[in-house]
């Protein structure tokens, strides 16, 4: 990772290099910043430049033999520390140099777009308490007591401090407080409230701001080659975490799968509230088995995706769009059905959502089901209006 692909604003940057060519590193640093940003990366980067043998002005050289064991995250010198458990292969006293080769890799199939909740999933799925333990700590500890084996900096990237365990966490305090020399320390952390006050008073912070709409956009495009104005449409409403841009843009077309599902659904709903039954029931009668021939789990999904849907015409119809993520096609789908959402029928018809997500979810006669929740929701609009 070098500099420049890194999605954080350039004045983070600059004072870091800077630090760097000023021989002033700050030995613990704590970089602070909401999920789906690039932190990960821009630590990745920093100790990238630091350790490289030919450094340009603003980034590192990309070629020397530094450089090249980063471009595989093996250098002898970084220490990746990450939230661990035992897993499949092992099943007893897990910590993140065993299994430092499984998040390398991981780190390198998402372009170092990392995020804990895939990490948990790649670690075996139900590895909820997964943490940085007593057995890292004392890694550290003998790491940053011997030296150095390239003579430079020694590294530890610790991800997810916040999973430092409080028992673990004190037997850091002297190290952190009077490390080795050469020797820097960045912690990585979304939540600084669950960091130990006493780890937080020995790290330098810097905060890693959201990133930026326009800079999502670009590397949506970039990264997908995909449209630009899809990519702004997305970038819009992924809120500065690009993890979750890369999410909604995988899931595009089951998105306007949903558009046109929920469509199709309010549209008849209307009409039959306004007691014109004619048109195009069987269109309605076709998308529902279309729906139940895919399975439970698309059936569910869609459901709750009217039920988000439905918050969303809420508050667009109390005046509060500043609020309101929606992607341009969405807010176009919103803007048809606006009125139709009021104070007084959504706990209804919220509560039909949830009902019959319930019966599905208990191998319920989907059928039945979804005629009855079409009904129903016509009853709660039309005792409204
Ligand atoms: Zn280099």
């Amino acid at each position: 990772m070098l500099f420049k692909n890194v999605l954080v604003n350039e004045d983070i940057k600059k004072k870091l290099v800077t630090s760097v060519r000023e021989d002033r590193i700050s030995h613990a640093q704590l970089f602070l910043g909401q999920p789906g940003n690039h932190s990960f990366a821009l630590a990745l980067a920093y100790s990238r430049y630091i350790c490289c043998e030919n450094k340009g002005e603003w980034d590192s050289c990309g070629i020397c033999p530094s450089c090249h064991k980063f471009d595989k995250l093996e250098h002898p010198d970084l220490h990746l520390i990450f939230p661990n458990s035992n897993t499949k292969e092992i099943t007893k006293d897990s910590d993140s140099e065993q299994l430092s080769q499984q998040f390398t890799k991981f780190i390198l199939q998402n372009n170092y777009h990392i995020s804990i909740e895939d990490w948990l999933v790649e670690l075996g799925g139900e590895n909820k308490q997964a943490a940085i333990n007593i057995r890292d700590c004392a890694n550290i500890i003998y790491h940053n007591n011997n030296h150095a084996y390239e003579g430079g900096y020694k590294i530890f990237i610790l991800w997810m401090a916040e999973r430092l365990r409080h028992d673990a966490a004190p037997k850091l305090l002297k190290t952190l407080e009077e490390p080795e020399n050469k020797t820097l320390f960045i912690l990585i952390a979304e939540n600084s409230d669950k960091i130990l006050a006493t780890i937080l008073s020995r790290t330098q912070l810097i905060k890693i701001p959201q990133i930026k709409q326009e800079l999502i956009a670009t590397q949506l495009e970039k990264e997908f080659h995909a449209p630009l104005n899809i990519c702004n449409d997305i970038a819009a409403i992924s809120e500065g975490n690009y993890i979750q841009a890369i999410r909604y843009y995988n899931e595009q077309e089951e998105l306007e799968k949903q558009l046109a599902r929920f469509n199709l659904l309010f549209t008849q709903i209307m009409q039959h509230a306004g007691n014109d039954t004619t048109k195009n029931f069987l269109e309605l009668k076709n998308m529902f088995d279309e729906l139940i021939k895919e399975g439970r789990e698309p059936q569910k999904n869609f459901l709750m995706y009217v039920s988000i849907t439905i918050r969303k015409l809420l508050m667009l119809n109390t005046n509060n769009e500043a609020l309101l993520k929606a992607t341009e096609r969405e807010k176009q789908l919103l803007e048809k059905f606006k009125n139709i959402i009021t104070l007084k029928n959504i706990s209804g018809i919220l509560e039909e959502c949830n009902t019959a997500i319930f019966h599905i979810e208990r191998n319920g006669n989907s059928s039945l089901i979804f005629a009855d929740f079409f009904l129903k929701l016509v009853s709660k609009i039309q005792g409204t209006k």
